[in-house]
């Protein structure tokens, strides 16, 4: 059975329509003279409050579709709509003005600011919207607060640890309050340790305030956390499995932390 309603979102009629609804969506690149399709003919839905993987090899076609998720590319044909709003048919201006206001991102390479403050870094896609540099300050406390890094605020981000600065992303990407979180390769420059900490944040995310959450890996490690895994081949969808037993990344964390006192200790 798949799991449709979640924790900490609100289960009135109007919820019932998924989050993101994909219809035999096609994207072809053309290279001079040669076609090269991306995705083709696919179709998902993910209903608000889900958290999945995106997983399959490379140049099946997972970036291409993360992008049209993302609104950064527009789709060749078929319709995307995104709570309600039927994307595929929005201008660039619209497309641009949906991402930044209801869109976070999460990348493998964290892209922050590195001699900016932690706290700065946060606050930064408040600056495109009318909010004051106060208020700002203010949500990117709390924002770090609740990724566990309130004591780094005044620190430059690159005198973070590798995780510490995904966690950083993370606060930065929420920060907006999106309605969906795309995250690419999040844990791709992180030890496994450090890893499964990142996704024990995510799960926590997921069910705290049901964040919808899509994320790409090549790692079945990392997709273990997730409730549901789509693959990709070949730019079509080739299985689309619902997780059973998600495991649980903060005891794996924790288990991953005993593990490596032991052995630290012999
Ligand atoms: P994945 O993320 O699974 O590695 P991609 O979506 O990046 O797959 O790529 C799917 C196909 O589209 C591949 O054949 C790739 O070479 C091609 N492709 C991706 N981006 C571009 C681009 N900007 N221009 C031309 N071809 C591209």
């Amino acid at each position: 059975m798949i799991r449709h309603s979640h924790a900490g979102t609100d289960s009135s009629p109007a919820d019932d329509s998924p989050l993101v609804e994909v219809r035999d969506v096609w994207k072809t690149y053309h290279v001079g003279e040669v076609d090269v399709p991306a995705v083709r003919g696919v179709s998902l839905t993910i209903p608000a409050g889900q958290f999945l993987a995106i997983m399959g090899p490379s140049g099946s076609g997972k970036s291409t579709f993360m992008h049209l998720l993302g609104c950064l590319d527009r789709c060749d044909s078929g319709e995307y709509r995104l709570s309600g709003t039927l994307v595929s048919r929005l201008s660039k201006r619209e497309l641009a003005s949906l991402r930044n206001r209801r869109l976070g991102f999460v990348f493998q390479s964290f892209n922050l600011l590195s001699r900016t403050t932690v706290l700065d870094n946060v606050a930064l896609p408040l600056t495109y919207q009318s909010v004051s540099r106060r208020e700002r300050r203010k949500l990117a406390a709390e924002m770090l607060d609740r990724v566990g890094l309130a004591d780094r605020a005044m620190h430059h981000s690159n005198q973070l640890s590798g995780g510490q600065q995904q966690r950083v992303a993370i606060a930065r990407a929420l920060i907006t309050r999106p309605i969906l979180l795309l995250a690419d390769e999040p844990t791709g420059n992180l030890d496994s340790r450090t890893g499964i900490e990142i996704m024990a944040l995510l799960q926590q995310l997921n069910k705290e305030s049901g964040l919808t959450i899509a994320l790409v890996t090549h790692e079945p490690d990392i997709a273990r956390f997730t409730q549901r895994c789509v693959t990709f081949r070949d730019g079509r969808v080739a299985s689309d499995i619902v997780n059973h037993a998600v495991e649980d990344a903060s005891a794996a964390a924790a288990a991953a932390h005993a593990e490596a006192e032991l052995s630290a200790a012999v």
